[in-house]
């Protein structure tokens, strides 16, 4: 079916492993690609939390499972990577895409670590994966229009403070902030205190999506604003979407303009003073593009 991948394999001597880090989308099938579908087809041994190894749980027949629970990264990456150097066809899977919070970059920890060299087994595969601002963003409608990040909240493995910087920085500069990891059961001030953050630069009104489980059997969908949002249940499958001082709400879709009107009217006209092709003039005086 996919022509490119197949043509990479036959190249690969039967005894190399390889070592596919797979990003498997939000969670139906029918959001992973056909690509991720096959690397994990094609394994001899699959890697990954259970909750993503129970998502792709029609693929794994007469397969090795390793799944462990959250805590036990370090072991699971190695574990993968010492059995692809083996000669075994590894994948290991993150939900969404696995180098966006996932497992990409402690693997490739571990290479350095072991001295692996480009050409070395195990010969590596990495396939993207929708990740979750895009899964999310997709039921909500247009969120991500304009400039955007993402930022997690969880500060199991960043410092707080860290964390807080790029809160600020990010609601300063009017950036969508997309928020991974808001919360857990353990896990509740930060929200509260990322909130706090943004509303020192942003309007109450400003739209906020929550999105929890994404194109899975629990997906819940709320589109709200940014002083009443922590009304709502979030957890740990939830991503906050908070929407730029340019976002707005229309028939209940969330959506972020990318600017085509301020250069032209609803008649595709060019606005006086603008070129089609050339950055926006600006009123010399406000700053602001010379529409009025
Ligand atoms: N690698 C993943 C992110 C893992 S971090 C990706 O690229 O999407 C885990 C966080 O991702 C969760 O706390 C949640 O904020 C977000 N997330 C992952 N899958 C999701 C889904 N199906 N629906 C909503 N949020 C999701």
């Amino acid at each position: 079916m996919d022509g490119r991948s197949d043509t990479a394999q036959s190249q690969t001597p039967a005894a190399t492993g390889t070592l596919s880090i797979v990003g498997i989308g939000p969670g139906a099938r029918e959001h992973a690609t056909p690509a991720a579908i096959d690397a994990i087809s094609q394994a001899d041994v699959v890697v990954g939390y259970t909750t993503y190894i129970r998502l792709v749980k029609e693929l794994l027949d007469g397969k090795e499972i390793v799944r462990t629970g959250m805590t036990e990264e370090i072991g699971r990456a190695r574990a993968a990577v010492e059995r692809a150097r083996n000669g075994a066809r590894v994948a290991i899977i993150s939900s969404g895409d696995a180098g966006v919070y996932g497992m990409a970059g402690l693997v490739f920890q571990v290479l350095k670590e072991i001295g692996w060299k480009r050409g070395d087994a195990p010969e590596l595969r990495m396939l993207p994966g929708m990740t979750a601002v895009n899964s999310c963003g997709s039921l909500l409608g247009a969120p991500l229009g304009h400039d955007f990040c993402a930022i997690s909240l969880s500060d199991q493995l960043t410092p707080w403070p860290a964390i807080v910087r790029r809160i600020e920085a990010a609601a300063s500069a009017d950036f969508v902030i997309g928020l991974y990891n808001p919360a857990s059961g353990r896990r509740t001030r930060q929200i509260v205190e990322a909130q706090e953050i943004i509303r020192r630069h942003r309007d109450g009104s400003t739209p906020v999506g929550l999105v929890k489980s994404a194109y899975r059997r629990r997906q819940h969908v709320v589109l709200t604003d940014l002083d009443t949002f922590l009304e709502y249940e979030i957890g740990m499958n939830t991503t906050v979407i908070v929407g730029s001082t340019n976002t707005f709400v229309f028939a209940g879709y969330m959506i972020t303009p990318r600017g085509y009107t301020n250069k032209y009217n609803w008649d595709g006209e060019v606005l006086p003073g603008q070129r089609p092709g050339y950055s926006l003039a600006l009123d010399s005086a406000t700053n602001a593009p010379e529409v009025d």
